[in-house]
């Protein structure tokens, strides 16, 4: 079982491991698996164990889409990330992602939707136009009243995300990988170099590189570093039960939707447990830890009334479960200020685009990210996040050695 305070039974890390990652949600998952099988002796260590609901990558699904407007960069990652865990899923003999599609309902002509029809087609990835009536044909339970048209992205779906995540650790320790149940800081610096992290009992983890894939406990990690750069807020995620006896909104008879415009979306039940839909906005600062988990009266009316609009037999039906997820409202980015040792922060992007260990583990060996990724770089200006407010969750990566 992944999550537990055992140390897989003696320690092979008498001396520093290879990397020691801070943070078991997807990010940090992906990167101890893709190290360990890589050769390097790693530890990964979370406060909270694997796959918690804390974590912003706890819950049961989140969408995997390759559209994103114009931006081609994210389409091609996100496909990426999409064969991975396709791959990764058989692996395990666990089906992490189910390709339900995803269908975007366009409110005008020129908006989000019609800049990812010309992406998607230009990168030779299945996609469909569909008018309104075309919409309520193919899934009667969507009401199409103020929509243009919609684009259909067949091979998009839903992953399974705490279960994913929990099947990467669990591969990442039977490569011979170490999982500590730890909250950790750095340690201070030792000749400008980080060396350790220390737990709160004392215990310290040494290591030669270290990766903080700590989300949105990063500001406070590193607060001389990031000072107030990174906001982290409430997300309330609302899960809508159908009727009894309705299986229209399950996987397989609903795909995931997105109406972009309204800053609204969901992904279909699995598993029974309800549609989950999300009024895609900024809730209030929130401190991951200690912060209360109670859903605003705000969410709950938002997600009734989109429900009612959208999907009519959904109207009156009770709300079945809420989650909570937190997120990083960006700012403008500037330069880190310095702590001591060296850093560098790079955002992460979004979960389907995490399965790319091997993409951090190059960072760690010096490698220089190309020009599309340099989005990801704290050291870029970059304006408030435009888009769905749904990522944005950040890596740290400190090494030295070189
Ligand atoms: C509401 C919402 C909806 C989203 N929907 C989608 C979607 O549909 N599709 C998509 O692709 N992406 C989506 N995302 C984005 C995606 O979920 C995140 O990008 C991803 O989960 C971030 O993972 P992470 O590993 O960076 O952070 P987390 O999952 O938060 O993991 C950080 C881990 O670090 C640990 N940690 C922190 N500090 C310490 C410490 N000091 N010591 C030890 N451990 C520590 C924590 O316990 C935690 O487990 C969504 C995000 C939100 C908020």
């Amino acid at each position: 079982m992944s999550g537990d305070r055992s140390l897989d039974g003696g320690s092979p890390y008498d001396a520093a491991a290879d990397l020691v990652v801070v943070g078991a949600g997807v990010m940090g998952a992906w990167t101890a698996l893709a190290a360990q099988r890589a050769g390097r002796r790693t530890i990964l260590v979370d406060a909270y164990g694997v796959g918690h609901p804390r974590a912003t990558s706890g819950d049961e699904s989140r969408i995997m889409r390759a559209a994103h407007g114009a931006d081609a960069f994210y389409t091609r990652w996100s496909r990426r990330a999409r064969e991975r865990w396709i791959a990764f899923g058989a692996e395990a003999g666990i089906p992490l992602f189910e390709q339900v599609g995803c269908l975007w309902l366009a409110r005008r002509d020129d908006g989000f939707e019609a800049a990812s029809e010309a992406t998607l087609r230009a990168q030779g990835i299945p996609v469909e136009r569909l008018g309104p009536r075309e919409i309520e044909s193919r899934w009667p339970q969507i009401d199409a009243t103020g929509i243009v048209f919609a684009i259909y992205e067949p091979e998009a779906g839903l992953l399974r995300a705490r279960r994913g995540v929990m099947a990467v650790v669990d591969a990442f320790r039977e490569a011979g990988g170490r999982f500590e149940l730890a909250s950790v800081e750095p340690a201070r610096p030792s000749g400008g170099r980080l060396t350790a992290v220390v737990a709160e009992d004392g215990r310290e983890l040494l290591g030669e590189q270290f990766v903080f894939a700590c989300g949105p406990w990063l500001p406070r990690l590193f607060r001389p570093v990031i000072g107030d750069l990174i906001r982290v807020t409430k997300q309330d995620v609302i899960f809508v039960g159908p009727p009894g006896g309705d299986d229209r909104f399950a996987a397989g008879r609903l795909p995931c939707f997105v109406d972009y415009d309204a800053a609204f979306y969901g992904i279909p039940a699995i598993d029974g447990r309800g549609v989950k839909v999300a009024p895609d906005r900024y809730g209030p600062v929130f401190d991951p830890s200690a912060g209360e988990r109670i859903v605003d009266p705000d969410s709950a009316h938002l997600t009734r009334r989109n429900m009612a609009e959208r999907f009519p037999a959904l109207a009156r039906v009770g709300l079945a479960r809420v989650w909570f997820a937190t997120m990083r409202k960006e700012r403008i980015w500037t330069p880190p200020r310095r702590c001591g040792f060296r850093i560098t922060v790079r955002r992460g992007g979004k979960e389907r685009m995490s399965a790319d260990g091997k993409y951090v583990l190059g960072l760690l060996d010096g490698a220089q990210p190309g020009e599309d990724e340099a989005r990801f770089s704290l050291d870029r200006a970059r304006p408030a996040q435009v888009g769905m407010r749904t990522g944005g969750d950040s890596i740290v990566t400190t090494w030295q050695g070189y």
